[in-house]
């Protein structure tokens, strides 16, 4: 029997697919920090220790580091085995970076804006209000210079970092009042870190910063008048819904907060460079499973909430919603000009913002208009 020969067609998709599988896994390796003393064809076991930012399996963030090492182990057949320690088991969470950057352990896990006080430029890596969204964070890493320069930064601190996760577009909070014009931003305190806070402070609340676990009875006992968190999913689990009596929309201030990987730069360069591809690889499908987990989980727990009419939807003004985003411009000009480094890394952001928003204005936002 004679093969039927194949359509040219069929031909050219096929050599797109592979075409397609080829350039992603070479990028994969050229990425990688290259090393001579390549033992790939060897046995030789690597034990790392990974510390992360959250809680001990942290539902998502932290299932994703344990995930990591998992994959970790088995695409290399058990030669690298990454040993995953929840925020304080080994070293207090903030703590992490500087664990990383000595040398004490090899891997890290958290987000780029924890490493803030060090220099403003980390805030771009993880999220900016009214910065990218997870697919636009996504395209300025991998298409634009964001990796090179998340990287640049990196390596002064002896760190080589991965992009690997993200929150998608968060919600704006939990409010016990209405929040319709900007003088009800008035004397609010609300707890909200990072430049999202600097933010509000501008428009006469009060940001205040609330760690996790004291959220909860923070707001319930009235000490705090709102909070934010994350989105449905996590919010839920944290029981705000019971306690306060409208949730917001959009999360202007973390629109899709990159989640982070980082290892050690010496510990890394001994790796052979299969190795070292084999963590470039598990960040890429860490940073995709993070926020599928994320988006799909809380599609359950927004129709959760919406069955149990505890709380109200609300959303922030397109008033309300433009004079934050003056405000930010503000903020940010502020804090980027007197560091060269930050101010190049803003720059540069921005005008990758900004061409790319006018392809998502024409195309995902004419789209969503279109279901509506
Ligand atoms: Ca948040």
């Amino acid at each position: 029997m004679t093969k039927k020969p194949i359509s040219r067609k069929k031909f050219l998709k096929n050599s797109a697919l592979l075409l397609g599988s080829a350039t992603s896994l070479s990028s994969c390796i050229s990425e990688t920090t290259n090393n001579s003393n390549s033992d790939i064809y060897t046995n030789k076991k690597y034990t790392w220790k990974m510390v992360t930012t959250w809680p001990p399996n942290f539902p998502i963030l932290g299932e994703g580091a344990n995930l990591f090492a998992d994959w970790v182990n088995e695409m290399s057949g058990g030669r690298l085995q990454i040993k995953v320690f929840g925020g304080g088991e080994l070293v207090p969470p903030l703590e992490a970076f500087d664990a990383v950057s000595n040398g004490a352990v090899e891997m890290g896990s958290g987000a780029a804006y924890y490493w803030a006080g060090l220099s403003p430029a980390f805030q771009f890596f993880a999220t900016v209000p009214f910065g990218m969204n997870n697919q636009q964070l996504n395209a300025w890493m991998l298409e634009g210079d964001g990796m090179k320069l998340y990287r640049e930064l990196y390596s002064k601190y002896n760190l080589v970092p991965y992009l690997a996760g993200n929150t998608g577009v968060q919600m704006g909070g939990w409010f016990n009042k209405e929040i319709n014009t900007l003088e009800d931003f008035k004397g609010l305190k609300m707890r909200m870190p990072g430049l999202g806070g600097k933010v509000l402070n501008k428009v006469g609340a009060s940001a205040v910063l609330v760690s996790g676990s004291e959220l909860y009875t923070s707001l319930e006992r009235g000490v705090i008048d709102a909070t934010e968190w994350i989105s449905p999913f996590h919010d839920y689990a944290m029981g705000f819904h019971k306690i306060a009596k409208y949730y917001y929309s959009p999360g202007w201030h973390e629109p899709g907060t990159g989640l982070e990987l980082f290892a050690n730069k010496r510990a890394l360069e001994k790796l052979p460079t299969d190795l070292q591809a084999i963590i470039e690889c598990a960040s890429h499908k860490l940073n995709l499973w993070i926020v599928s987990n994320i988006e799909g989980k809380n599609r359950i727990y927004l129709q959760k909430m919406k069955e149990e009419k505890e709380v109200e939807f609300r959303l922030f003004s397109d008033e309300i919603l433009s004079v934050l985003k003056e405000k930010t411009k503000e903020v940010l000009e502020e804090i980027t000009e007197s560091d060269p480094f930050s101010a190049k890394v803003y720059a540069n952001y921005s005008s990758f913002q900004n061409e790319i928003s006018a392809w998502s204005n024409l195309s995902e936002k004419v789209y969503y208009n279109s279901l509506t």
